[in-house]
């Protein structure tokens, strides 16, 4: 396979690269991003010392660059990250979302099915991954004891998840209409290393390292259900190997907590490794006014994926990993100071 993945120096392009690369029936991996301030290239550091790997800094509605990548390196699968993936600015700045999650991906979508069509002739063997939230499904109650399937309705409650419930729709009528070789898939919250400071986890790291308040919305009751990047790359490896076309798939992590148990939970760990001169960082904790239009709670059910995939989450015990992903901030944060 000669994969191309995009949106690769963001958070989960950077660790399904350097996943993919590790594989024996990926021949090459081939990269793009177009550098936002959400990207960072020294993601890619031990990738770029690879010679199975490749990176072009290119935006995807770019057709004569996306077009000239695709058959220099005769791509054979594609797995599509390429996003604006911040809720809070979405809500600020919904114009960027919608251009660049919709009619850039369009735009990706229309020269990857002319690629597809007029060089490699409608391949069997092609694939085009295209990578969705658990998001568009919108909220659940807190009382809720049913989880999202691949059959629950959309119902898309912020700008982002909106943006992204459009580009899904867009793959689907690809695939519906011209039989383009789309598998959707929907993941919940992802945590590792590497994700951009704006997001929950590492912002709460750093917030507490800076002493500055560790803000948290509304009353912090929200439910996100976790699940760990790389358990994250195996699904999605799984979904290009044994995926069928034109179906969508679900991974969840199976460890649901409130925004204020984790963050509870961050601060307890930062008291150990790092502990204050006095008092614990949990008093740092601040809650502000609640994000307009805040989901309740999210929690997807992975059975298909399991049952036609083979994709359980490896991790078992969310504590210990959370544990070293907490660690490798703080080391970051420490290196950020020196
Ligand atoms: P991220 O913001 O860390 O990375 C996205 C990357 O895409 C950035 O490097 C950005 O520069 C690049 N990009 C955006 N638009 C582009 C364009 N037009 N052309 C080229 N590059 C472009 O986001 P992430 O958390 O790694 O998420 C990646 C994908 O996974 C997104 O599609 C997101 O919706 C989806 N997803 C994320 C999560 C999560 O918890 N992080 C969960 C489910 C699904």
């Amino acid at each position: 396979m000669n994969v191309l993945i995009t949106g690769a120096a963001g958070f989960i392009g950077s660790h399904l690269v350097k996943y993919m690369l590790n594989k024996n029936d990926v021949k090459s991996v081939i990269a793009i991003d177009h550098m936002s301030y959400a990207a960072n290239i020294k993601n890619l550091k031990c990738p770029l010392r690879n010679n199975k790997f490749n990176f072009y800094e290119t935006d995807i509605s770019h057709h004569k660059n996306i077009q000239s990548i695709l058959c220099k390196h005769n791509i054979s699968h594609i797995i599509n990250l390429a996003a604006e993936s911040h809720v809070d600015n979405s809500i600020e700045f919904p114009d960027i979302f919608f251009q660049n999650n919709v009619m850039k991906t369009y735009e990706f979508v229309k020269t990857c099915y002319n690629y597809w069509t007029n060089i490699l002739q409608d391949n069997d063997d092609f694939r085009f991954i295209h990578i969705s939230t658990d998001e568009v499904y919108g909220d659940l109650d807190y009382n809720d004891i049913t989880s999202f399937t691949e059959r629950s309705t959309y119902a898309p409650n912020s700008p982002y998840s909106a943006s992204k419930a459009c580009s899904d729709h867009i793959l689907r009528c690809f695939n519906k209409t011209y039989k383009f070789p789309v598998i959707t898939t929907h993941c919940s919250n992802n945590f590792g290393t590497n994700q951009h400071h704006e997001k929950l986890i590492p912002k709460v790291i750093y917030k507490a390292l800076q002493g500055e308040d560790i803000p948290i919305y509304g009353t912090g009751k929200n439910i996100r259900d976790w699940i760990f990047v790389e358990d994250h790359c195996d699904g999605i490896y799984l979904a290009l190997t044994k995926g069928s076309v034109g179906e969508t798939y679900c991974f969840g992590g199976g460890h649901e907590k409130s925004n204020i148990n984790l963050v509870t939970e961050i601060c307890v760990i930062l008291d150990k490794v790092k502990p204050k001169k006095k008092g614990s960082y949990t008093n740092q904790i601040s809650f502000v006014v609640d994000r307009q239009g805040h989901d309740r709670k999210y929690s997807l059910n992975y059975s298909k994926a399991k049952k036609e995939l083979g994709f359980t989450p490896k991790i078992d015990s969310f504590d210990k990993r959370l544990y070293k992903v907490v660690l490798s901030y703080v080391e970051k944060f420490k290196r950020s100071k020196n």
